[in-house]
């Protein structure tokens, strides 16, 4: 399918969740996942009306951040060893996978401005998932305070692999739960106002439960 025509309908499906849960779509950032493809389809992406950009792999990022440059937000989602952070971490606008003390330290060392990150969660709990606790999630959100350049503006989690609908959502409800708590708390260093949740699979369960940000790879440029 050509890349309009798959926004079209994802459009169409954001409006419905939206109608659904009484939000607005102005609050939801579609990030095209271009992992999968090649500059091109990733050009076709941004001509359909595509903003922002998410890569996993810190080749793949350089790749495409060299080809496109800076016509689009730049989200990272990939784990990222620290060793690698000074590779890319001021060529991105959001960092979605800080899960650990020493990623932060490294991105707070080498960061030459303030990195808005999302602090990644393993709700589910599943061993192969990258993310931290969620009852660790507070106390490692306080300890960022002493890192300037590490900024959190939201949560991120993936849902297992599953075709249990309900339980899909129980994961995107904890999340959002997670993240009113800390939003009450009005950290000066972690505002925490976003969801970045929802994939190719799931991402109208997760607008209905409150997502700001999905990432979309195979239902939208393929794969
Ligand atoms: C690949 C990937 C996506 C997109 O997955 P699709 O199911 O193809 O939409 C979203 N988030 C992360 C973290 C990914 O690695």
């Amino acid at each position: 399918m050509d890349v309009v025509t798959n926004l079209k309908n994802i459009e169409n499906n954001i409006k419905e969740a939206c109608e659904k849960s009484n939000r607005n779509m102005s609050e939801i950032t579609v990030i095209g996942v271009s992992k999968y493809v090649t500059i091109e389809r990733a050009e076709e992406a941004i001509e359909a009306g595509i903003k922002n950009l998410g890569e996993n792999r810190n080749e793949g990022f350089l790749e495409k951040y060299q080809a496109i440059g800076e016509k689009v937000n730049w989200h990272f989602i990939g784990t990222l060893q620290s060793r690698k952070v000074k590779d890319i971490i001021d060529k991105v606008d959001f960092l979605h996978s800080l899960d650990r003390k020493s990623l932060a330290k490294e991105v707070n060392k080498r960061a030459s401005k303030p990195v808005d990150c999302f602090v990644q969660v393993n709700v589910s709990g599943e061993e192969s998932k990258h993310g931290l606790a969620p009852e660790n999630v507070i106390p490692f959100i306080e300890e960022m305070e002493q890192y300037p350049n590490v900024h959190i503006v939201g949560l991120m989690t993936m849902a297992p692999h599953i075709d249990d609908k309900e339980r899909i959502r129980e994961n995107f409800k904890d999340l959002a739960h997670l993240r009113n708590q800390i939003k009450e708390k009005q950290y000066k260093h972690a505002p925490c106002e976003y969801l970045s949740m929802g994939m190719s699979n799931d991402y109208s369960i997760a607008i209905e439960e409150g997502a700001t940000h999905i990432r979309i790879g195979s239902k939208l440029v393929g794969n």
